[in-house]
C-alpha cells in the first residue's frame, strides 16, 4: 500500500529553517522523504547537520526576505520544487499610539509582502512546469485575535488566512493547494520574552487546555500532513495547532 503521508521524491523548500518552527519543519518534512532547501538570511548549518545526520538530504540558499521582489524571483527560477513554507516571520513590540513606520513596513515586507510574493513566484514555477504543489503558510493566534503593542504583527498575520484563501480559490483546480498553519504558543527564540515573564507566562498556560507551551516539532506532523496526498483536497484551510487555545 503507497503511504499517503510520504514526501519521497518531493523538494521543498522552508523558510527561516534555522531555528524554532521552520526548523523543526525542515526537520519533519526530510523525514518524510523530501529533500529540503533551507532558505534563510543566516546560517543553516545545524539544520543541515540534523537532516543529513538522520540520513536526510538538505541544503542551503541564501535568502533574505527584508527585500521580498528580490527573494521571489529567487524562487522562481528554483527547478523542481514541490512545497513551500512561507515560515520566516518577525515582530516588533511599541504601543499603538507610539508604532513607527519602520516597525510596521519592516513587518509586513516580511511577514506578508515577502510571504504573498514568494507565492506568486512558486505559482509561475509550477505552472511554467506543469507541474503540482503544495504551500503552507505560517499563520498565528494573532490571525483570529487582536494581540497587544504588536499592531503590524496582528495585520500581517490576519493577512495570512485571508490571502491563504485567495490562492486556493484561484490554484486549487490548477494542481497547487494553499493552505496554512497557526501555530499557538510554542517555545522559540520569538517567544522567549513571553515564556521569561512570570506573570504573562502564567496567564498564557492557564488559558492552554493541553497545559503546556507548544514545542517547534509540534508544527513539524502539521507541515507533513498539508504537504503529502493525505491532505489533496484541503484547500485554504487554517489548521490551529495550539493545544487547544482557540477552543477556550
Ligand atoms: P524565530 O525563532 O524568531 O525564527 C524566525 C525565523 O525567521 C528565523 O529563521 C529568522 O532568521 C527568519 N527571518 C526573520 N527575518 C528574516 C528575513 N528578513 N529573511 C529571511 N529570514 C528571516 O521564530 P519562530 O517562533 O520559529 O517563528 C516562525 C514563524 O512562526 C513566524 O512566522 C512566526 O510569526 C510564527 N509563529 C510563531 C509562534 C511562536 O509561538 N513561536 C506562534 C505563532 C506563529 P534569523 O535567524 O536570521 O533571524
Amino acid at each position: 500500500m503507497s503511504d499517503i503521508f510520504s514526501l519521497d521524491g518531493k523538494l521543498a523548500l522552508v523558510t527561516g529553517s534555522n531555528t524554532g518552527i521552520g526548523q523543526a519543519i525542515a526537520i519533519s518534512l526530510a523525514a518524510a522523504g523530501a529533500e529540503v532547501i533551507c532558505a534563510n538570511r543566516s546560517n543553516a548549518d545545524e539544520t543541515i547537520k540534523i537532516i543529513t545526520k538522520a540520513g536526510g538530504k538538505a541544503s542551503s540558499l541564501q535568502l533574505d526576505l527584508s527585500d521580498p521582489m528580490k527573494a521571489a524571483a529567487i524562487v522562481e527560477n528554483i527547478e523542481e520544487l514541490n512545497i513551500l513554507v512561507n515560515n520566516a516571520g518577525i515582530i516588533r513590540r511599541a504601543d499603538a499610539v507610539d508604532f513607527t513606520e519602520a516597525d510596521w513596513d519592516e513587518v509586513m515586507d516580511v511577514n506578508l509582502k515577502a510571504m504573498f510574493f514568494i507565492c506568486q513566484a512558486f505559482g509561475r514555477n509550477i505552472f511554467k512546469r506543469g507541474a503540482t504543489g503544495s504551500i503552507i503558510n505560517i499563520a498565528s493566534m494573532l490571525s483570529f485575535q487582536g494581540g497587544i503593542r504588536v499592531a503590524s504583527y496582528t495585520a500581517s498575520k490576519s493577512g495570512v488566512p485571508g490571502l491563504t484563501k485567495l490562492l486556493a480559490n484561484e490554484w486549487a483546480a490548477k494542481g497547487i493547494n494553499t493552505n496554512a498553519i497557526a501555530p499557538g504558543y510554542i517555545a522559540t527564540n520569538n517567544t522567549k520574552a513571553l515564556q521569561a515573564d512570570p506573570v504573562r507566562n502564567k496567564a498564557i498556560l492557564d488559558r492552554i487546555p493541553a497545559e503546556r507551551w507548544g514545542e517547534p516539532s509540534d508544527i513539524g506532523g502539521a507541515a507533513v500532513f498539508l504537504a503529502s496526498k493525505a491532505a489533496q483536497y484541503i484547500n485554504g484551510a487554517t489548521l490551529n495547532v495550539d493545544g487547544g487555545w482557540l477552543a477556550r
